[in-house]
């Protein structure tokens, strides 16, 4: 039987939440308590979960949250407004856009109209920019949850060929770039790469954020890769997936990820840790 590790991503993060909790106990003894403010814009089923569940896992880490919605007709004049008194408060560290914005919202600019040092998603254009040079202020969630379970499981990259299935803005590319920052040598492949398993079965660190449920199967993984499951797929049956076939790849892989609690947990984990990080930050600023 291949002595394949699990990467319990729900564990990892309980006790990195516990690490990030003692630091917000830290600035809320001098003062200062650690602030995320969440926009929501329209009523998508699914954006609502995750911004409750943000909501709840910043209450259990002392971290106070607030959520400013907005009907799906709102103007986006109104939500720059609303950013735009949240980067004076000084309350607030942190604030976020729950994506997807309505059609008729310009991304690149609502997102940019956040000020940088209170970008705890990293998704501003300068926090992007920085990203490539290797000095981003925040690191996007996902991406970011991944390192820390690769660096945690003390799974080497220096060197190492990591292939990342998938360019979103919000995942494959900032990884890509985070591996690249650690010495791994990197390919990123796309709808469009041909003769992916090519490309899979080299891989020492395949991280896959597709979206399509199993399209990774033992056959395309190299014996003892680390294999991260991105990818969150709901089946007719109602169940989650990820974008690994889970049953065939632990039989191949040296450490996996499972969907769900994999790659999910954590990345709230670190959206806590980055609006900490920005609390911190302030705390410095303003001695
Ligand atoms: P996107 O749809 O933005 O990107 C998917 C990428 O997959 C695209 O770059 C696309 O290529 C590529 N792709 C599609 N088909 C293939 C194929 N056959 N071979 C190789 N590449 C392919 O998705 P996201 O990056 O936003 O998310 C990916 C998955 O991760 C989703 O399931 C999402 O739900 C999940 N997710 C999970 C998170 C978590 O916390 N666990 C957080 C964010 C996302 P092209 O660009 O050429 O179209």
């Amino acid at each position: 039987m291949n002595n394949v590790q699990i990467i319990d991503g729900k564990k990892l993060a309980e006790l990195v939440r516990l690490e990030w909790k003692s630091r917000a106990e830290q600035l809320i003894k001098q003062g200062i308590k650690p602030g995320l403010a969440v926009i929501i814009v329209g009523e998508d089923p699914a954006s609502s979960i995750y911004v409750k569940n943000k909501v709840k896992a910043c209450s259990e880490a002392g971290i106070y949250s607030e959520v400013h919605r907005f009907q799906s007709d709102a103007s986006q004049a109104e939500v720059l407004q609303c950013i735009h008194s949240l980067n004076e408060n000084t309350n607030i560290h942190g604030i976020l856009v729950q994506l997807p914005l309505p059609m008729y919202f310009e991304n690149n600019r609502v997102i940019s109209a956040i000020a940088v040092e209170k970008d705890v998603d990293g998704f501003h254009l300068y926090n992007v920019g920085a990203l490539v040079t290797g000095n981003s202020l925040f690191s996007p969630c996902t991406p970011a949850g991944i390192m820390e379970m690769l660096h945690r499981n003390r799974i080497p990259i220096e060197g190492r060929h990591a292939v990342v299935i998938g360019r979103s803005n919000i995942v494959g590319k900032p990884m890509a770039f985070m591996l690249l920052e650690q010495g791994a040598t990197v390919t990123i492949c796309n709808s469009k790469t041909r003769n992916l398993p090519d490309f899979t079965r080299s891989a020492d660190i395949l991280v896959v954020a597709v979206g399509k449920p199993r399209m990774i199967n033992a056959a395309m993984v190299k014996p003892g890769a680390a294999v991260i499951d991105v990818g969150i797929n709901r089946l007719p049956d109602g169940k989650l997936c990820g974008d690994v076939d889970f049953e065939s790849v632990k039989e191949v892989a040296g450490y996996i990820t499972p969907v769900p609690n994999g790659v999910g947990p954590m990345t709230i984990t670190m959206l806590l840790g980055n609006t900490i990080l920005a609390a911190e930050r302030a705390n410095i600023t303003r001695k």
